[in-house]
């Protein structure tokens, strides 16, 4: 029930090892680590035997810089990974590929806004959402569960495994949004989810400089994604490919800074009385904690918290100098958002604050300083 495997541990290396290696080919004197991204539409067909005398043929189906990429991301997840142009492109995919007229659809009520206005434009799909946090109904009559842990950005976190066991058992298929995670945080398949689907534009790429999006399965369910993906065209460019790849390879640097940074500042906003709330499932007492720490093998650098209002919120994101106002998270850069400008279902001044690299020093410094002075004008 519990993932005492890691990502890359299986191969016998750890994290860093593992991020650092993703999907790289055999060395080969006078080539580079990770080859350039290939920029082919169309590739030289033989002849003769057409598409099927050799791998590429057309950029739409296939191409090598992708191979490349789902070959490392398919490592760190344990599946057979397929990429997308976004995240959306790969949930509505896996949505999509799966649900027809009269299924139900079980999904968070606190998970990713987009998701949620996707299901419920699907038409003849009854979609029932569920708090992350659950309880959970019976899942009897349902076809697909889409699980969002830790969802965002309330931060709730579900148990994988037991809702995996669930579903199965109700004839359901499970899936996990893993983005907020990476396959460094947990490896949804190894407990016992039948897929995978993530953003790879947050902390998977991290540089805030790439849209990217995944899906991982058992082969057969990857197949069909595949097939999925030529028919209807989401595809990412050869160049996003390649530059998510080459991100890779910081991963384990970037989630440990982040996640350190994030422990810090969740203690300082702990300690702070004009914080209402402060959710990071890395804190002993988080509702989280308990399940994070059985489920997930490090604790990602987004921490929510809730100042009085939205004028509390602005003028708090105003002070700080270090804090980029933005929407995204994962990057190396710290940065904020409100989410309830736009719209999701939360107080108007929740702020999903997401940790960059910076020294933590520094953070808390900024952020002590710019609670004060939110916090004095308050006052004033
Ligand atoms: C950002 C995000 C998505 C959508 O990803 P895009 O790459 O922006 O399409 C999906 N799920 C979660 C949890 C996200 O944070």
């Amino acid at each position: 029930m519990t993932s005492t495997q890691g990502p890359g541990r299986s191969s016998g290396f750890g994290d860093g090892t593992a991020a650092a290696h993703a999907g790289l080919p055999e060395p080969q004197p006078g080539q580079p680590f990770l080859p350039g991204p290939v920029f082919a539409a169309p590739y030289h067909l033989d002849p003769e035997s057409g598409p099927s005398a050799a791998a590429n043929g057309y950029g739409r189906v296939d191409n090598p810089t992708w191979r490349a990429l789902e070959a490392a991301i398919g490592g760190l997840e344990g599946g057979d990974c397929v990429v997308f142009s976004s995240g959306m492109a790969a949930i509505s995919a896996a949505l999509l590929t799966h649900l027809a007229p009269g299924d139900t659809l079980v999904m968070p009520s606190d998970g990713y806004y987009k998701a949620r206005a996707l299901a419920a434009r699907l038409p003849g799909v009854t979609v029932r959402e569920v708090p992350t946090a659950g309880p959970y109904p019976p899942f009897d009559e349902v076809r697909m569960v889409l699980l969002e842990t830790p969802a965002n950005p309330g931060l709730d976190v579900c148990d994988i495994a037991e809702l995996s066991a669930a579903a199965h058992a109700a004839g359901a298929l499970l899936a996990v949004d893993s983005t907020t995670a990476t396959p460094l945080g947990q490896r949804p398949l190894e407990l016992g989810a039948d897929l995978v689907v993530a953003s790879g534009t947050k902390a998977l790429t991290g540089h805030s400089d790439v849209l990217l999006g995944y899906a991982v399965a058992a082969p057969e369910l990857a197949g069909r994604l595949r097939a999925w993906r030529d028919d209807t065209g989401g595809v990412p460019g050869p160049f996003e490919a390649w530059l998510a790849h080459r991100s890779l390879s910081t991963l384990d640097l970037r989630l440990g800074r982040q996640s350190a940074n994030a422990a810090a500042i969740a203690r300082l906003l702990s300690g702070r009385p004009e914080v209402l709330s402060v959710r990071w499932p890395g804190l002993p007492g988080d509702p989280a904690h308990e399940v994070a720490s059985r489920q997930m093998r490090r604790i990602p650098g987004v921490v929510t918290f809730t100042l009085p209002d939205a004028a509390h919120a602005t003028r708090f994101l105003n002070a700080a100098k270090l804090i980029y106002a933005a929407t995204s998270f994962g990057g190396t850069h710290t940065s904020a958002d409100r989410r309830a400008q736009w719209g999701d279902p939360v107080p108007e001044g929740l702020i999903r604050l997401s940790c960059g690299i910076e020294d933590t020093e520094d953070l808390l410094l900024d952020i002590d300083a710019a609670l004060n002075e939110a916090r004095g004008a308050a006052a004033g």
